[in-house]
């Protein structure tokens, strides 16, 4: 690898690539924290739902011992309840007091046999002994405490119980309907503190049944606590269209998509500044090899043309035959010059977009035949045999005539300049639909495919021997390519190593440009 890639590559790497893997872990790092404190914060959040629905069934309790001990009082010791607790506490079915060694209960909502209520309560009294003394220290602290006692069965019927202590010493017990508590009294308490995007429920745990949802449909439940004063049931919570893990899960994947794509279009941009550092690294060493090619061949005609000059001048030349000789030479090496002068500033004018073409409509096939019998003789001499195989002699075009000899000179030049043994060029011409296609083909080194893009660029030469055995300046198909755009035509290439090549000249019938 040429020192300047690996140098370009050495800078993309500190400058683009290593601060885009710092910035992707620093990234994937955050987000990870960041969706840890997503999900406590929800955690926490739906925690606290699960406290005051809690807290509610507690106070709604507490309430029911208060007004409870108030009626006691004030009834005197008659009733323990009006008859408008009764309609509104529809789950309560019965509440009984021992007094001594007297049990007293009141019936609200179902109606059984009261002996069956005051045999209850004198059982359930004897196997909570113990509950009761504390639940009585309790209440004599001024702590009212409430203590569920599980279901019990009256009369062959199912009912929650809870035991208090009122007034200083009797126990309480109320008997209730649990399904029926958390559907007509939490049930409203529930759709009051769920918000949007939550969903609440209380199931049976026993049997695993669902009592109550604030959703229809079913959701997943993120969270559950025992429903501190019912036994055997438990609320549960959690989010609407899926788990805190499946939504955290979706916005990191969400999150990682946004930070590849990110990573992807930098490390784009980044192949695209290497690729035109490139680029450029190898543009600056072509102009490098041309000012060198430039600075020999030019060199060389200079150094015959005032060796030759100065032995004329100095006329030590012997014979007439000589000095012809030497005059030849001269004139052959200003020629030379004068090509490569003009090629250059041919070139820069087309570069820069300065040039103007003439065009006429003129036959190109009469311009082919002027060129041609120009060059028979050189081409004679150096022992090419040339081969004209024109089709078109009818088709005239819109052309600048100095621009379409200069493309066809470069072209035979670069023909006879990369044959060695097969000395054999073929110019060829046909007309097609849409364009007039002018081919020269040679059966010379032949052009590798890796190089055949790019001999049309400026300055582009395939150095495979010494730079200084090959003459040339790399502007040559660079030329033809800036001329043959000027017609609004193309040229393409055909060729293999060693097989030789073939240069299409595509002129178009009729230039849009
Ligand atoms: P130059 O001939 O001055 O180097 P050109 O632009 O004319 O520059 O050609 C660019 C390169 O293309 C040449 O260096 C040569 O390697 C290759 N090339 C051009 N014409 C031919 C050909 N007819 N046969 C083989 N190679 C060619």
């Amino acid at each position: 690898m040429p020192s300047t890639i690996k140098n370009i590559l050495l800078i993309l790497g500190f400058v683009v690539l290593l601060p885009i893997v710092v910035f992707t872990l620093v990234q994937i790092n955050k987000l990870n924290d960041n969706e840890a404190i997503v999900q406590s914060i929800y955690k926490k959040q739906l925690d606290a739902i699960l406290f005051s629905l809690n807290q509610y069934s507690g106070d709604l309790m507490t309430n029911y011992a208060n007004n409870i001990e108030l009626n006691w009082i004030k009834s005197e010791r008659h009733s323990l309840v009006n008859d408008q607790f009764a309609t509104n506490n529809l789950s309560v079915a019965s509440i009984g007091v021992a007094t001594g060694d007297s049990i007293f209960s009141q019936q609200l909502n179902i109606k059984l046999p009261a002996q069956a209520w005051n045999n209850k309560i004198k059982t359930l009294l004897e196997v909570h002994q113990p509950l009761v003394e504390r639940l009585t220290r309790y209440k004599q602290a001024e702590y009212l405490k409430l203590e569920p006692i599980g279901s019990v069965v009256v009369d062959g019927q199912s009912f929650n119980a809870l035991l208090f202590i009122i007034e200083s010493n009797t126990p309480c017990f109320i008997f209730y309907n649990s399904e029926q508590f958390i559907r007509k009294l939490m049930a409203p308490k529930i759709q009051q503190v769920t918000t949007e995007d939550i969903v609440v429920i209380v199931r049976e745990t026993k049997n695993n049944t669902l009592i109550y949802s604030s959703e229809k449909y079913e959701s997943y439940i993120e969270q559950s606590r025992a429903l501190w004063l019912i036994p055997n049931f438990e609320l549960g919570v959690g989010l609407k269209g899926g788990s805190i893990d499946g939504l955290i899960k979706e916005r990191t994947y969400q999150n990682i998509v946004g930070i590849g794509i990110l990573v992807l279009l930098i490390f784009l941009g980044a192949f695209l500044v290497y690729r035109n550092l490139v680029k450029e690294a190898q543009l600056s060493k072509a102009k490098a090899d041309f000012v060198a090619n430039v600075s020999h061949e030019i060199r060389t005609p200079l150094a015959l043309i005032s060796m030759f000059n100065e032995t004329l001048l100095l006329q030590r030349v012997p014979t007439e035959e000589k000095k012809q000789a030497y005059y030849k030479i001269i004139s052959k090496e200003t020629a030379r010059l004068k090509n490569i002068v003009n090629k250059i500033l041919s070139f820069s004018q087309i570069d820069a977009e300065k040039k103007h073409f003439n065009l006429v409509d003129s036959s190109p096939e009469v311009l082919i035949h002027e060129i041609v019998h120009s060059y028979d003789y050189h081409l004679k001499e150096k022992g090419f045999t040339l081969i004209l195989d024109l089709k078109a002699s009818d088709t005239t075009l819109l052309i600048d005539k100095d621009a379409f000899s200069e493309a066809l000179i470069n072209l035979i030049d670069n023909a006879i300049k990369y044959s060695n043994k097969e000395k054999e060029i073929t110019i060829r011409s046909v007309r097609t639909n849409r364009n007039y296609v002018l081919s020269i083909s040679d059966k010379g080194n032949g052009i590798e495919k890796i190089h055949q893009k790019k001999v049309f660029e400026k300055f582009y030469r395939v150095t495979t021997t010494d730079l200084y055995e090959s003459k040339g300046t790399g502007l040559g198909l660079a030329l033809v390519k800036g001329i043959m755009t000027a017609h609004g035509g193309r040229i393409t290439l055909e060729s293999r190593k060693n097989q030789g090549s073939t240069f299409h000249l595509y002129f178009p019938l009729n230039p849009t440009t």
